[in-house]
Formats: C-alpha cells, sequence, structure tokens
C-alpha cells in the first residue's frame, strides 16, 4: 500500500484494543516522522510488582503485528504457563498476564525501576520491535483512572477486570491529574506547525480518551489549535463493539448514540466519522456545527485499518 507522502504532522490519541486498531491504520499510511501516536496510561497499574501498562501495549502489539485478534486482545500465540504456576502459589490470578506478554512488563518495569522514563522505555521497546512509528505515553508522571460506582470507589483495573465491569459507574476520576504534564512527544506534537490533524480513535471516550484530556495542558492546547479534530465514533449501530461503553453511556444519563459520543468532545472536535449505518443520526449532528462523514468503521483486518484511515484523513483534509 503506498504511504500518504505530504501534507503535514498527523497526531493521534488512543486507548487500547479500539484505538489501537485506527493507530495502526494510520501507521499504515502515514510516514514515521508524520506521526505521532499519544496513548492513554490512566489504565496503568502497579501488579506484583510490575508496571503493567494495558493500553500502551495493545498499541504497540497491534503496530508490531503481534497482537491476537481472534481473542481480541494480548499477544498471539500466547501461552499461560506462568498463570498456573502464580496460582499455585496462591498468588492473584485475576488479572491475565501470558508468559510473552509478561515480557514486556518485565522489560518496562526493571527500566523505570532504574529510573528511565516511561517515555524512554516506550521508544526503546517500540524500537526493538521494529515500529519505527512515535508511540509516547500521554504523561511521564503516574495518572490512574479510579471509578465511582455503586459498589465505592475501585482503581480503574479492579473495575474493568477484576469486578468486569459489573458495579454501575457514577462518576470517573484520573488521580495524578491536575499535576501531571504531557509527556515530551505529547507536547511537541500540540506544538508543532506542520500539525495538521488530531485524530481522537475510536477508543472509549470517557477511560481511554478523557484521561489523555485530563493531562496539564492538553484539553486547552486542542481547543486552541486551528486544524481539524477529528474523532472517529467508537459506536456501530448505536452499540460499542465491546467493552463497557454501551453500559456506561446508560449509567452516565446518555442515549447510546453518536449524539452522546458529539456532546461529550463538544467543541474539542470539530469533524466526526461515524459508521454508514448511523446515517440517520448525521442530520442532527451537521445542525450542531459538525462535520459529519460516513465510513465503514468496522475494522477487522489491516485493509480495514488502512482504508478507514484513508477516509478519516481525507475528511481531515490530509494529504
Ligand atoms: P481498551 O482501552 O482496550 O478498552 O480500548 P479502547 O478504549 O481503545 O476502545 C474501546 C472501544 O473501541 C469500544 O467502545 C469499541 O466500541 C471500539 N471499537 C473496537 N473495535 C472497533 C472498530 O473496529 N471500529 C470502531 N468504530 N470502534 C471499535
Ligand atoms: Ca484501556
Amino acid at each position: 500500500m503506498n504511504a500518504i507522502s505530504s501534507g503535514g504532522h498527523v497526531l493521534a490519541l488512543s486507548g487500547g484494543v479500539g484505538g489501537a486498531k485506527l493507530a495502526a491504520g494510520l501507521a499504515a499510511v502515514i510516514p514515521p516522522e508524520r506521526l505521532t501516536i499519544a496513548v492513554n496510561t490512566g489504565d496503568d497499574f502497579e501488579h506484583l510488582g510490575l508496571t503493567v501498562c494495558p493500553d500502551i501495549d495493545s498499541v504497540v502489539y497491534a503496530m508490531a503485528g503481534l497482537n491476537d485478534r481472534q481473542r481480541g486482545w494480548g499477544v498471539v500465540d500466547e501461552s499461560w504457563r506462568m498463570m498456573e504456576q502464580l496460582r499455585s502459589l496462591g498468588e492473584a490470578d485475576w488479572f491475565n498476564l501470558g508468559d510473552r506478554d509478561l515480557a514486556m512488563h518485565i522489560a518496562r518495569s526493571w527500566r523505570l525501576r532504574a529510573g528511565e522514563s516511561l517515555s524512554a522505555v516506550t521508544a526503546r521497546l517500540t524500537n526493538q520491535l521494529g515500529i519505527a512509528h512515535r508511540v509516547v505515553p500521554m504523561s511521564d508522571a503516574p495518572v490512574r483512572t479510579q471509578v465511582e460506582t455503586d459498589a465505592g470507589w475501585l482503581d480503574f483495573q479492579h473495575y474493568f477486570v477484576r469486578e468486569q465491569c459489573r458495579p454501575v459507574v457514577k462518576a470517573i476520576c484520573f488521580s495524578g491529574t491536575p499535576g501531571a504534564g504531557p509527556s515530551a512527544g505529547l507536547a511537541e506534537a500540540l506544538a508543532r506547525p506542520d500539525l495538521a490533524a488530531v485524530v481522537l480513535c475510536p477508543s472509549n471516550p470517557f477511560l481511554s480518551v478523557d484521561p489523555i484530556l485530563a493531562v496539564d495542558g492538553v484539553r486547552q492546547a486542542l481547543l486552541s489549535l486551528k486544524v481539524p479534530r477529528i474523532a472517529v465514533s467508537p459506536l456501530i449501530g448505536g452499540k460499542a463493539l465491546k467493552g463497557p461503553l454501551s453500559k456506561m453511556l446508560d449509567e452516565l444519563g446518555f442515549e447510546g448514540s453518536n449524539t452522546a459520543i458529539a456532546a461529550h468532545y463538544g467543541a474539542l472536535i470539530s469533524h466526526l466519522v461515524i459508521d454508514r449505518t448511523d446515517e440517520d443520526g448525521a442530520l442532527a449532528l451537521r445542525a450542531s456545527g459538525l462535520q459529519v462523514t460516513l465510513a465503514e468503521t468496522l475494522m477487522k483486518s489491516s485493509e480495514d485499518q488502512a482504508r478507514l484511515a484513508r477516509d478519516v484523513l481525507t475528511a481531515a483534509g490530509v494529504e
């Protein structure tokens, strides 16, 4: 596939699995020097002495072609011997760590502990895996998403994995913000004179994109940009493909439609890409002043990812 060769820099904001699909598509059509992918770290947590960064890993695995498409998360050709042994030692087994995946957490954790920044560690690991594009954490300071539920405040992974998103969500906060500045890579991308567009990947707006927006100065920087800020909706046919988004929209009092996504992002976005099956809602969205593009937003293959990436760039006027 030919790479798009001219026309300025693109900044993509991504969460994990949903965002990673479009991030990988963008990387397939934009050369490395023209793309920065800034990834949510609000899901990061300390587990069994390791620092786990699930969204960075989802993006890295997708871009390195190491992601397991069948399971929908984690590493392909995975095995689980370590988990079996861990269980037999009586340790916590609610968070699955595959044998291959574990290498990532070990490689990251010891270097962080030796004093390297998360940005430096991420650059090293992506480089080692042959990823030429810039994948940067949203911040080098720890930000930890917490979810207020009918079962009280829960650390993000306790809500998401241990409790499998069952508790009813009332509110979300990002501990560490304010006070966490953008990583050098994100700050640089936001300040680039040749920045041509910002893409909000089809990640969960509340859990994956909002933490990035909560990083000091990011929301204001985006609002002051004169370039297209284009979000791809994570809803298809009014429903999230996976994860708690649909349930959360309901619990937080939003309707399950692109109107809610548009209302949530408000003035942060100038463009919204929605699925063709949701065409009915386009008129009302356009009346609210948004530029709306219909596209096939379901990404099952690398071809789908690259096609949607091209549609997004075209809608944003980036060549
Ligand atoms: P997580 O961090 O791994 O939970 O993933 P994200 O927050 O990045 O993405 C989760 C969202 O991605 C869900 O709300 C899904 O609806 C959405 N999603 C997953 N696959 C696709 C896809 O192929 N197309 C679109 N439009 N959305 C998707
Ligand atoms: Ca995530």
